[in-house]
């Protein structure tokens, strides 16, 4: 038995797949309509004991490792939920870290706490229009000013942000480069914070995303996130997490797609025969499989690396790109299997096909991926 498959684990997978079956499955498609989530989602997964995994029980979450955490987002893709769900019902998962790793006990009280009960919604804001794969270069502004701060400037393509209460924002406090970057807390109702209507995407169409302008925005000093100037490196400590979460929707939502093509071409019948009857055929979902299990397996391997304390700051990239390579074919085979059907927003591969685009740009592009895999070796 792996850690991967314990007896709680496998209880823990069967609850995020009830879930999925009872709260999701049945709405996903009108919340891609409406283009965001309810927020009694938010509640209903805390509830059924899901948001809070993987946050210590002492900020208000259930416990739990990292672990956890990928095998409720593995499991809920794979129950016929969505990488974009995920994106949007755990947002808190990129958002909240910092909160929680800084450990102030009036902001974890404020904001981690409601946020892992359901009742509010955090972002983590750090693009900006002319600073993406180079974080080191944003350009936002916060002016220390008596006892606050004054913040200037914008953020780009920001996941949940039409509905979140909260923003963990990364502005330029000090000098040019990473050492002038601080993490502060951003509030809705600032006076000063403008969140624009919902972008227009390719996919994750359930999940909102929007673009944040910040004008003379005061904020109490209160609201930093850990030590003044060291945000950059707040951030990059999260990076490992989010880019194996990603690397986890990766495979999960290739691993769904297999489910759903074998279903499909044992049932679909052509010149008198099912598809799967046909060698091609078997050979193509074959190789589905194999490229699905690879990428499991070793982006499960660099978790369980992580986890162990090892430096694994090049595999976990390598594992972004094995398991974002592996959906990226999965999914196109999986809607040429399905010929028009797959073609159609009725089908479930259709979304998957349009959501993993994402998983190769979100939380570290391809290429930014194999460049610090390159550096690495090359030091
Ligand atoms: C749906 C969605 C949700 C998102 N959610 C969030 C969020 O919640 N919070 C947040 O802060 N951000 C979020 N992002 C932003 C995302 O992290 C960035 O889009 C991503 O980091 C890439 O940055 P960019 O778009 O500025 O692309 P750029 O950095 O401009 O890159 C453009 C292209 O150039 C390539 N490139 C860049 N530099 C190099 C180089 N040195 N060498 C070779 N190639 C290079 C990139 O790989 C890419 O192919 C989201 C984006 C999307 C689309």
């Amino acid at each position: 038995m792996t850690s991967w498959d314990t007896e709680e684990r496998r209880a823990l997978r069967a609850s995020a797949r009830r879930f999925t079956h009872a709260e999701v499955v049945p709405n996903l498609a009108a919340w891609e309509d409406t283009g965001a989530l309810p927020r009694e989602l938010h509640r209903r997964a805390a509830a059924a004991d899901l948001l809070g995994v993987g946050f210590p029980e002492e900020v208000g979450g259930s416990g739990g490792s990292p672990i956890d955490s990928l095998l409720i987002a593995e499991e809920i893709i794979q129950a016929g939920g969505s990488s974009g769900l995920v994106a949007s019902l755990f947002t808190h998962g990129i958002g909240l870290p910092h909160v929680v790793e800084a450990g102030d006990p009036e902001l974890i009280d404020r904001v981690a706490r409601p946020v892992l009960s359901g009742e509010k919604i955090v972002s983590l804001a750090v693009t900006e229009p002319d600073a993406g794969s180079d974080v080191a270069g944003l350009r936002t502004r916060a002016v220390r000013d008596g006892d606050g701060y004054v913040v200037t400037g914008g953020k780009l393509y920001i996941t949940s942000a039409t509905r979140a209460d909260f923003f963990t924002v990364a502005v330029r406090t000090g000098g040019d480069g990473a050492g002038g970057i601080s993490l502060l807390l951003l509030e809705r109702d600032m006076p000063g914070l403008h969140v624009s209507a919902p972008l227009r995407k390719m996919g994750w169409l359930c999940s909102d995303t929007a673009e944040l302008r910040f004008d003379e925005v005061r904020v109490p000093a209160g609201n930093l996130i850990g030590e003044e100037n060291r945000g950059f490196y707040a951030i990059m400590a999260q990076f490992a997490a989010e880019r194996l979460s990603l690397a986890v929707q990766a495979y999960a939502t290739a691993q769904r797609c297999v489910d759903l093509t074998l279903a499909w071409i044992r049932h679909r019948e052509t010149f008198g025969r099912p598809l799967a009857s046909r060698q091609v055929v078997q050979h193509r979902v074959a190789e589905m499989a194999r490229r699905t299990d690879v990428a499991r397996v070793y982006t499960r391997a660099v978790v369980d690396d992580w986890l162990a304390g090892e430096d694994v700051v090049a595999r976990v990239a390598m594992a972004k790109n094995t398991a974002v390579e592996a959906c990226d074919s999965v999914v196109d085979d999986a809607v040429q299997l399905h010929g028009g059907l797959g073609y159609m927003r009725d089908s479930e591969v259709e979304r998957h096909y349009r959501d993993s685009r994402i998983l190769g740009i979100g939380g570290g592009t391809t290429e930014i991926m194999t460049e610090v895999v390159a550096k690495l070796l090359l030091r």
